[in-house]
């Protein structure tokens, strides 16, 4: 959906929920196998985001609207797609989604 590879889905454990920056939002994984022992997420990079408004234009259910950057600062956006990022490099998790 997004060209830039702002929005991306992130599998968690509860403990690296529990150690996340503030205001991680998550849902148990669903869709059987293992995948239901994470947490799932969908995370943005906010400073990689050109504005373009494909993402938004192209949702079918209308679930994301663009916003200026400024408005969101409580959210931790950054930090939280950074820690995501800095665990997929750290850890190896087989992708419950690969069969
Ligand atoms: S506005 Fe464009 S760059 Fe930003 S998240 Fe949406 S598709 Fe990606």
């Amino acid at each position: 959906m997004c060209p830039h590879s702002v929005i991306r889905p992130f599998l968690f454990t509860k403990q690296e929920v529990k150690d996340a920056p503030e205001n991680l939002l998550s849902v148990k994984g669903k869709g059987g196998g293992s995948i239901s022992n994470y947490n799932y997420s969908i995370l943005i990079s906010p400073f990689d985001c050109t504005g373009c408004s494909v993402c938004a234009e192209s949702c079918p259910d209308d679930a994301l609207r663009m916003t200026n950057i400024d408005t969101l600062p409580t959210l931790n956006l950054n930090d939280q797609f950074d820690y995501a990022r800095k665990l997929e490099k750290i850890r190896k998790i087989d992708n419950p989604l690969d069969k």
